[in-house]
């Protein structure tokens, strides 16, 4: 079993509200659920994201990277994650949530912490309503990307 903290609680509690929130609004108007992302910064806040999702496929975007956004446009390149928060719709619980892409990993190394979780999970779209997280996993944000990209200096 999982074990979270005050923060991740908060976190995941205030992000079961607001996908719950986000899937009944895209629901009423037609629409299939999506991935979303919540950060907790070290102000205390926490921000939204989903993925973007647009006619020119390469031109969209991971929810990760959109909550980060709002995270950096609201704080700064100053702020950090105390934890990230991704959850996306599945058709049955899985053996293992899915995690943050290659790129959305590199921005949340930038802005984390070695003290940083990042939370998946996911939620089933049900015939009247959704069941969220099922299932949750932590990792602690080194450990999803152990060996950052450092640009190369020249003299
Ligand atoms: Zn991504």
């Amino acid at each position: 079993m999982v074990k979270f903290n005050s923060n991740e609680k908060k976190l995941i509690d205030y992000a079961r509200k607001k996908i719950l929130q986000y899937c009944k609004m895209r629901k009423s108007k037609g629409l299939n659920d999506i991935i979303y992302s919540f950060v907790l910064s070290d102000s205390g806040k926490i921000y939204d994201g989903a993925s973007i999702i647009c006619n020119l496929r390469q031109a969209g975007y991971c929810a990760e990277r959109h909550a980060i956004g709002n995270m950096l446009l609201a704080e700064s390149e100053k702020a950090k994650i105390v934890s990230l928060f991704v959850a996306g719709p599945v058709q049955r619980k899985s053996a293992k949530a899915i995690t943050p892409c290659g790129i959305c990993r590199i921005l949340i190394d930038e802005f984390s912490t070695p003290k940083s979780t990042v939370i998946c999970s996911e939620f089933i779209r049900n015939e009247k309503n959704w069941t969220v997280f099922p299932r949750i996993d932590k990792y602690n944000a080194k450990e999803l990307y152990p060996h950052p990209y450092v640009a190369p200096k020249w003299d």
